[in-house]
């Protein structure tokens, strides 16, 4: 009684549930789904930190039916998300090459030079600015963790560490000079407070520059089955529609945007003051109308997503069952953030999964999953131990993983993949 008091108490501190809707202020929300009480997504534990007060948080999807933008409506605490981050960008290949082709389109289609000042919000360990440096473009990071942003400074990128703020915008403003490009990837989901970071975006633009930001794209959640991005720091899933109207109201205006499949897909926004001088895109006028047309604006398309995570789960859940009662040792692969969404969401726990291994991320070596407490090892496990199944928790991963494993499947262990169509491999 006593621990379940305590973690009632720091619940309560960490989150605050917010009415309206973030981008338009409306009032009508609809939950769409519900994962239930669900850990901190990154919140691995030491395993001397076991016994101390965890908290399950309420992880609610809404609909607004104002302007259609689907979000959650409880925040957690910034500082307890992200004041000590795990993820450092440039330990994956694919990123560091999908940021050095941004840096490179971005220089050459606004013709960025020695006088330019590049500014990225939430720089992590400075992997876009890095090649933009190289370019001889001036950089700055923002990154509100410190101890990735001393990575960075360290690796010769200046970085701040703070939240971006309309007054720190005005002090860098001041400090170092407008903007000509202000980038933001992966971070306009986190931020509660949207109309702020949008005032502290102009705070600091040049006269003429543009915002470009990357975000997960709604429209590739709900048709690849991407359930497990939901997790306390998304607090948006953006699609365009609910953004132009947005940006308006702050005297701004979206003129381009790249849709981009891979990495699970998500879109490049560009955005620039009302009047700027960049001409509105035939590809922004497209994406509008095939949202329109998949259903993205409408709460049915939503409920169906909805109902499919549940027949997933159902089905998932009578396979290990059978597993289980046949004796059968089953451990997990790969442990990003998103397998505890993917774990609470489809009932895995530690009385199904003995361990986890993952060699993505070393750093994430010895210590346990958020919540289920299961541990996390070397994937050198599945070779000494020789357990019977292994469920790829990184299911969006599953090939790479199984070409790169084959020796487990040689030995006579097999594969489980558990989205969207569980099957056994
Ligand atoms: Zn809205």
């Amino acid at each position: 009684m006593g621990m379940q008091s305590k973690v009632r108490t720091a619940a309560t501190e960490l989150v605050s549930t917010r009415s309206d809707c973030r981008l338009c202020h409306g009032n009508y929300l609809t939950k769409i789904w519900s994962f239930g009480p669900t850990p901190l997504a990154n919140a691995y534990l030491t395993p001397k930190q076991i016994g101390q007060p965890e908290p399950l948080l309420p992880l609610d999807v809404y609909f607004c039916r104002t302007c259609h933008l689907v979000q959650l409506k409880d925040v957690v605490a910034p500082e307890l998300l992200f004041a000590n981050y795990l993820y450092v960008s440039s330990t994956s290949p694919t990123f560091v090459r999908h940021f050095e082709d941004y840096a490179h389109y971005l220089t050459e289609r606004f013709r960025l030079n020695s006088t330019s000042l590049v500014v990225d919000i939430g720089s992590n360990d400075g992997v876009l600015l890095k090649p933009l440096q190289q370019q001889g473009i001036r950089v700055l990071g923002i990154e509100p963790a410190q101890n990735i942003a001393n990575l960075a400074n360290h690796d010769g990128v200046e970085t701040v560490a703070e939240f971006f703020t309309p007054p720190l915008a005005r002090q860098l403003a001041n400090e170092k000079g407008k903007a000509a490009v202000i980038t933001a990837n992966n971070v306009f989901a986190h931020t509660d407070t949207i109309d702020e970071f949008v005032i502290a975006i102009k705070n600091l633009l040049a006269p003429g520059g543009i915002f470009v930001f990357e975000v997960q794209y709604l429209a590739d959640l709900l048709t690849k089955n991407l359930f497990d991005i939901v997790y306390h720091e998304h607090l948006c899933y953006y699609h365009i529609h609910p953004l132009v109207s947005f940006f308006q109201r702050h005297d701004m205006e979206v003129f381009d945007v790249q849709h981009q499949p891979a990495h699970g897909g998500s879109v490049r926004v560009f955005v620039q003051r009302a009047n700027g001088p960049h001409q509105k895109s035939k590809r922004l006028v497209d994406i509008i109308e095939t949202e329109i047309g998949q259903g993205l604006t409408s709460i049915a398309s939503l409920q169906a997503f909805a109902s499919r995570i549940h027949d997933n789960r159902k089905k998932l859940l009578t396979i290990l069952n059978q597993l289980k009662e046949q004796d059968q040792r089953i451990v997990g692969y790969g442990a990003p953030a998103k397998a505890t969404t993917l774990m609470y969401a489809l009932d895995i726990g530690a009385d199904t999964v003995e361990y986890i291994v993952d060699d993505d991320a070393k750093i994430k070596q010895g210590l346990l999953m958020p919540g289920t407490h299961i541990p996390i090892v070397s994937p050198a496990r599945l070779y000494e131990d020789k357990p019977d199944y292994c469920l790829i928790l990184a299911w969006n991963f599953a090939e790479p993983i199984m070409s790169n494993h084959h020796r487990f499947t040689e030995q006579g262990g097999k594969f489980i993949i558990p989205v969207p169509e569980p099957r056994i491999v």
